[in-house]
């Protein structure tokens, strides 16, 4: 009768039990509770489970005794919210845990934000979220431990609003130059072949060959002469001595004054896209205006009203538009850094040299010519035509006097005093050099260049990566001592070039190619060999 009892009851206790604590029956050890601690994480709680023995104060999780979840502010603390109890069979009923809330008293975060100038440190305390000052300015100059003088040049990042202790470095350099030219160059040549002649082109070509130099042909691009020739022209740009930059459709007189606006955008646009269809590697930059003439209207043409002016901005507008550089005839030297707009010497209005057939222009005033622009530091450009062996216009030119002033040209270009370039490459580095920065920086025992391109121009036109990425030559101090410097670029390319002194500091060049719009791109230079 007894056993009959005994057995439903220790069945009942074991269930009871078992309910609340599984490990006790296996084990025999008390139970354990679930304890549950809201922990404040900023705007949000965060349950912090602290499995807890019968009979036990729960154990409130490490770091309570202060809220640094926010970043401005810091929490003391100050009690829970109820007494901490054991749990038990009787403090904790059925399914409930046990929840514990802290209460804190909150006051301004501050952070330490450290300045460093030179080599000294300035320590601010900070409140969260608050932009810290630097309580002294870094002076503008400094010398560094070589005697070079630096400049400032801000700090190593921007200074921002504190969540954290930050340390800023004012950054020391100079600011390096973007060379006017190539290679160091003091001028540019260009010259340019008007018309498209193709047998002129291909003996200049050899020419060019020859003396080391390069040349633009001004194409007219719906010619029935240079149509009929594209594959030849192929086989000749490839030698690269020559790019063709467009002269119009069809140097019919329809850009002077009786263009409508269709005859307008056939002859500036239309003829830009015929070109860039036959030569895709070859970018069309600049507009060669057919007899230097060029209007800011158009005809209506339709009916009767032929004559109505209409005021669309005419092939000016449409050159701007489409074009980075339009070459439209005043005579005299461009300088390097052409200024934005149509006034002489301007993007819109290049001044050339006009190289031509007659009595009074001597090969002693067309090499003066190159020697002027070397003295003087320019671009000299040549409006030429083509060049033949005996000339039956005044705008072609003997290959006798051609060859005159190419040997003159080459004794400059082989001093490094001249860049004979195309007149795109020329578009190129001048336009990217007017759009660029760059800095430089003297870290352990290396000089960093940083430059940086801004892709929009000063009126308003896109210098695309794809296109103007030509590399630009940046002058750059080195410390005194070096004799050979080797840069690394971004993506590992190397380059040696020697270390030059002017006015005792020592100097090196590098090329860079302009990166993205607004990006940094560095080339790092060490010391190849030391005095
Ligand atoms: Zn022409």
């Amino acid at each position: 009768m007894i056993k009959r009892i005994v057995f439903p009851l220790v069945f009942v206790l074991f269930l009871v039990f078992s309910a609340v604590a599984l490990a006790s029956c296996d084990t025999g050890e008390p139970a354990v509770y679930d304890v549950v601690f809201l922990m404040p994480n900023g705007d949000e709680v965060e349950r912090v489970v602290v499995p807890t023995k019968e009979g036990e104060i729960p154990v409130p999780p490490a770091g309570y005794e202060t809220d640094l979840s926010n970043v401005d502010k810091v929490g003391t603390f100050v009690r829970w919210d109820k007494e901490l109890t054991a749990p038990t069979k009787k403090t904790v009923s059925d399914g409930e845990t046990m929840t514990y809330t802290p209460v804190y008293e909150y006051a301004t975060r501050y952070y330490t934000v450290t300045f460093v100038v030179q080599g000294t440190e300035y320590p601010v305390r900070t409140a969260g979220n608050q932009t810290p000052i630097c309580p002294v300015t870094p002076p503008a100059k400094a010398t560094d431990p070589n005697g070079i003088n630096l400049d400032y040049l801000g700090w190593d990042k921007e200074v921002a609003a504190v969540t954290e202790d930050t340390i800023y470095t004012a950054r020391y350099g100079s600011t390096a130059t973007v060379l006017a030219a190539k290679d160091g160059a003091k001028a540019v040549l260009t010259i340019s072949y008007d018309d498209g002649n193709y047998d002129s082109a291909v003996w200049v070509n050899q020419q060019n060959k020859l003396y080391g130099l390069k040349g633009s042909c001004m194409i007219i691009a719906g010619r029935a002469s240079f149509t009929s020739k594209v594959s030849q022209w192929k086989t000749l740009l490839a030698d690269g001595t020559l790019d063709i930059q467009c002269h119009s459709m069809n140097h019919n007189g329809t850009t002077t004054n009786y263009g409508s606006h269709a005859d307008h955008v056939e002859d500036v646009v239309k003829s830009k896209q015929k070109l860039e269809g036959y030569f895709p590697n070859n970018d069309v930059l600049v507009y060669a205006t057919p007899y230097t003439k060029i209007t800011d209207y158009s005809y209506k043409v339709s009916g009767d009203e032929n004559s109505q002016i209409i005021q669309d901005g005419g092939t000016k507008a449409l050159i701007h538009e489409n074009y980075y550089a339009n070459r439209n005839g005043p005579s005299g030297l461009q300088s390097l850094d052409p200024k934005m707009g149509d006034d002489k010497g301007a993007w819109y209005n290049l001044y050339v040299q006009w190289l031509k057939t007659e009595s009074s222009q001597t090969n002693k005033i067309r090499t003066g010519w190159i020697d002027g622009a070397v003295k003087q530091g320019g671009w000299l450009i040549i409006l030429a035509h083509s060049v033949v062996d005996n000339p039956d216009t005044e705008w072609n030119i003997s290959k006798t006097n051609a060859e005159a002033f190419y040997k003159h040209a080459q004794t400059y270009v082989k001093t490094g005093e001249l860049w004979s370039a195309t007149f795109g490459e020329a578009v190129k580095y001048i336009r990217e050099r007017q759009n660029t920065t760059v800095t430089e920086r003297y870290e352990n025992g290396a000089v960093f260049v940083d430059m940086k391109i801004n892709r929009t121009t000063a009126d308003g036109l896109t210098l695309t990566q794809k296109v103007f990425n030509y590399p630009l030559t940046v002058e750059v101090r080195v410390p005194s001592g070096w004799k050979l410097a080797l840069s690394t670029d971004e993506n590992g390319g190397t380059m040696t070039s020697a270390v030059y002194t002017r006015n005792g500091v020592s100097y090196t060049r590098v090329n860079m190619v302009p990166g993205a719009d607004g990006a940094i791109v560095t080339t790092q230079i060490t010391p190849l060999s030391v005095n």
